[in-house]
């Protein structure tokens, strides 16, 4: 067997992020497998045969802060430059999500939203982002009613469902990923950079492995035989070393698509139902790059736990254990020359896409 120079396994943003630098930076050749039949990893999309954009493995929404992220993209895609707004059913309405104060405002009558308002902005100030986690700290007995009813009706049983676990059994990193924002704002994400490619994840992917220095190989497994100088791995690293101080832990999410015959299902992309039905949300596809077809396609959102050979690694599940044992194996890899583990699987992070490439990025440079 050819010894290959740079093996990438995966094709997800970690892996093309990578092999992209290695290809063009460092002028070498660069062999990337993927197990799956398409590039892209868990952002993988298609058009559809109405020309809707559909992510095969669930909504994914593009946001950063980082100036190198976005600039680094910027060679491989356009975007549509969308901005996500999330609504959840709470009490039989609709309301935007994080919860925000025109929640606020929606949910109760003026005169305790406007009490609850000064309350919020007196105790963390106008245009702070607050975890419920930490907002369920608080001694000020109206904030504590807030709070609670915050709790139960946005984050209690959404997390349930999601993680099999309550909010504070989870790290708190998680929760805090949607924290009740003291401010008008309706954004899912108030990152300067938003958007969704304008020719899909997988063109994007795609453009990024498009280089004379890289091959691809689909439907490739990574094997022990395969012989390299350099390796960079994106899958779980329990895998890699089969599972010899057990399986690392993950929710997997089994997703529902429906189509149907008329313009749009819901009010808005993504509609979260904390307190009601099984599935966690519904996500409508052509909002994301504002499709005009006549017909419409929503996903159902079902999270369940990751099984080996049934289903896909999602989320790594955040918890101190957890980090043990993925600290474990990462111990392993000391010494392994020329090694390198990266991306949600690879690092066990709960990265976004942003930040899978920010990792890639920042590996490239401290090679
Ligand atoms: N979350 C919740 N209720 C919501 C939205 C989010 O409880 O309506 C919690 C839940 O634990 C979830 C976490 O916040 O897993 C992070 O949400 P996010 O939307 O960032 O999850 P992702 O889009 O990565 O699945």
């Amino acid at each position: 067997m050819i010894k290959m120079k740079n093996l990438v396994v995966g094709s997800g943003f970690s892996g093309a992020t990578i092999a992209r630098k290695i290809a063009e930076e460092l002028n070498q050749k660069v062999v990337v497998i993927d197990a799956k039949p398409h590039v892209g990893g868990n952002s993988y999309d298609y058009f559809d045969s109405n020309n809707i954009c559909i992510h095969k493995y669930g909504t994914h929404i593009f946001h950063t802060n980082s100036k190198l992220v976005w600039n680094f993209l910027a060679k491989f895609t356009k975007w549509y430059t969308y901005q996500h707004k999330v609504k959840g059913l709470l009490d039989g309405q609709y309301v935007p999500i994080p919860f925000n104060l025109n929640s606020l405002y929606q949910i109760f009558p003026a005169c305790i939203a406007n009490n609850l308002e000064k309350c919020l902005i007196e105790k963390f100030g106008f245009n702070k982002k607050v975890p419920i986690l930490e907002l369920r700290k608080t001694k000020d007995e109206d904030l504590t009613f807030l709070a609670e009813y915050i709790y139960q009706k946005i984050f209690l049983e959404y997390t349930l469902k999601q993680w099999g676990m309550k909010p504070e059994e989870i790290d708190a990193s998680v929760s805090e990923r949607v924290p009740i924002y003291i401010s008008r704002d309706d954004r899912y994400f108030q990152d300067r950079y938003q958007g969704i490619p304008l020719e899909g994840y997988t063109k994007l992917i795609s453009n990024m492995l498009d280089h004379p220095n890289i091959g691809v190989e689909l439907s490739t497994s990574f094997s022990k035989d395969m012989e390299y100088e350099k390796l960079f791995y994106t899958g779980s690293i329990d895998e890699f070393f089969e599972y010899k101080f057990g399986q690392l832990p993950y929710r997997s999410i089994k997703l529902d698509f429906l189509e149907f015959s008329y313009d749009k299902f819901q009010e808005a992309a993504v509609i979260n139902y904390p307190c009601n039905y099984d599935f966690t949300r519904i996500g409508e596809y052509k909002w994301f790059l504002n499709s005009q077809a006549n017909k419409t396609v929503v996903s159902y959102e079902y999270p369940e736990q990751f099984e080996l050979g049934k289903n896909e690694r999602y989320y790594p599940i955040i918890k101190d254990e957890n980090r043990i044992l993925y600290n474990k194996y990462l111990e392993l890899t000391k010494d392994i020359p020329n090694i390198h583990f990266l991306g949600r699987l690879g690092d066990y992070k709960y990265y976004d896409m942003d930040k899978a490439i920010e990792r890639a990025l920042i590996l490239f440079e401290n090679m």
